[in-house]
């Protein structure tokens, strides 16, 4: 009987998803519809009718989400009024001020890396973790050195550039050579035999701005593969414009990769302005020489940690629901955004769990990973270590988008978990956060683990601005608007205390 109720509800989910679907497209419709003529008047109304129709039918779905046998009522009163204590807090904006004032740059394998590991370490202890401890994770290192630019001919004039993650460095005296420009990285891949030889590769491709940070895939990939692409086509050096949306004099640092069988070329991004102003050059058909200077340079391997805060759970204290972000970040600003506010969001959301009279059946843990700007080598670490274990985790999540307010949850949980997935959405719904879908990617650090089948959640941010700031000088604690923070903690504290309640589990698929 309890079965077949489950299996109910879930084909009005299904059915109620697909109405999602088909309203959304009439919408579309209607408004196009009304631009014509007044023939077209009827069918439009028609469609508003269905449209409106599909909407009541929407509501009364959801709200008929059965979590019997999954959340007590108990359960849900106490996310409520989790959540609603989370709105009130500002514990997340303390904790990343206190992480950007007393640590502030802590690129991988620096003195701010080890600043961060004391930091985070003392932090969940001052805020009341049952038990907190570090995990070490060891890596290859990466120093940046002095990063200069300038147009030698025909105008010349200074450039704003930044090296791009391992990247070589230039000989002392710098690097001169002219400029072979392409539309984007495919171009380049395109480009015949030594159609750069001897020439510095300009990528100009411009990020496209989104909600959803979708810009970012089609343009990254000309920041981590560009030098080998370049190289391959005889270039001595590259420069991108920046993977980022702003107009500011700033360049956006991030990772590249060489490859053991291409000659390894120095790589730096150049602001957006600057860009502009060398396209502007090469507009005009002469020949436009750079030199760049880059000090980059290998360091030596360093052992950095993984910082770990636990709640322990009183029924369960063995399984966990995992939540986190990274604790390292780029070296030029003070990595408030990146990853900052996913630290304070997701130790906030725990800590205020932590001060209800009861632990919560299953325990929660805060994962400050080490190093992912330069490979998930924390998040691997982290895999590795807890490989004989996983199944303890019942589901995961990470912030690490900025601190933009959460419009969107998607989960990636077993069917017939799915009711306390949409659960968890609909005491979302009064901090404007709707469903998605339940193809969660659960964030970076989460990679590792969702191989293996973890369960995860995203609770996704609205990344408009988060690219105009990201891996620059000026990411920085301003940029944090304190609401938004405790939406954001609002929101996962509500996750982090469903999951941690829930009878039975989300499922573990192996991808
Ligand atoms: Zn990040």
């Amino acid at each position: 009987m309890q079965i077949n109720k489950k299996i109910f509800v879930l084909s009005l989910l299904v059915s109620s998803a697909l109405v999602f679907t088909a309203c959304d497209k009439n919408k579309g419709a209607d408004a196009q519809t009304n631009n014509k003529t007044s023939e077209l008047a009827a069918t439009s109304q028609t469609q508003e009718q269905t449209s409106k129709e599909a909407n009541r039918e929407k509501v009364n779905n959801e709200e008929i989400i059965n979590v019997d046998g999954f959340l007590s009522a108990d359960d849900i009163a106490i996310a409520q009024q989790l959540r609603d204590e989370a709105l009130k807090s500002s514990k997340g904006y303390s904790i990343v001020e206190s992480l950007t004032t007393e640590v502030g740059p802590r690129m991988a394998g620096t003195a701010g890396d080890a600043a961060a590991v004391v930091w985070g370490e003392a932090k969940l202890k001052e805020l009341g973790f049952d038990k907190v401890w570090k995990e070490p994770v060891t890596f290859k290192t990466w120093k940046r050195g002095i990063e200069t630019a300038e147009v030698v001919a025909p105008f010349p004039q200074p450039l704003v550039i930044t090296a791009l993650g391992f990247s070589i460095g230039t000989a002392p005296e710098g690097l001169s050579a002219e400029i072979k420009a392409y539309d984007t990285l495919d171009d380049l891949k395109k480009a015949p035999e030594n159609d750069a030889k001897g020439k510095i590769v300009f990528i100009k491709y411009r990020m496209k701005k989104a909600r959803d940070g979708s810009g970012y895939g089609p343009a990254v990939a000309a920041r981590g593969s560009g030098a080998v692409e370049a190289a391959k086509k005889g270039a001595v050096g590259i420069l991108i414009r920046s993977i980022g949306t702003d107009s500011h004099r700033m360049a956006h640092t991030g990772m590249m990769r060489y490859s053991a069988e291409v000659q390894k070329i120095p790589a730096a991004a150049l602001s957006a302005p600057d860009a502009d102003l060398l396209e502007n050059m090469l507009n005009r058909d002469k020949p436009v020489t750079v030199k760049m200077t880059l000090g980059a340079y290998d360091g030596p391997e360093y052992t950095s940690y993984n910082v770990i805060g636990e709640i322990t759970g009183s029924e369960k204290p063995e399984e966990y629901v995992l939540i986190g972000g990274h604790l390292d970040s780029w070296d030029l600003g003070t990595g408030a955004l990146d990853d900052g506010a996913g630290i304070a969001i997701t130790a906030a959301a725990a800590e205020l769990i932590s001060r209800l009279p009861e632990r919560p059946k299953r325990s929660i843990r805060v994962v400050m990973f080490a190093n992912e700007e330069q490979g998930l080598v924390g998040a691997r670490a982290y895999a590795e270590a807890h490989k004989d274990e996983l199944h303890n985790i019942i589901t995961a999540a990470e912030s690490d988008f900025g601190a933009g307010p959460i419009w969107r949850i998607d989960s990636r949980v077993k069917p017939e978990a799915l009711p306390v997935a949409k659960k968890i959405a609909e005491l979302l719904k009064p901090l404007g956060i709707k469903y998605g879908n339940n193809r969660a990617g659960g964030g970076p650090d989460l990679i590792p683990l969702r191989q293996k089948g973890i369960s995860v959640f995203s609770l996704r941010q609205d990344g408009t601005d988060y690219f105009d700031f990201h891996h620059t000088p000026d990411d920085t604690l301003d940029k944090i608007n304190k609401e938004h923070l405790d939406q954001n903690t609002a929101a996962y504290v509500v996750f982090a205390y469903l999951a941690a309640q829930m009878e039975g589990d989300f499922g573990q698929k192996v991808e």
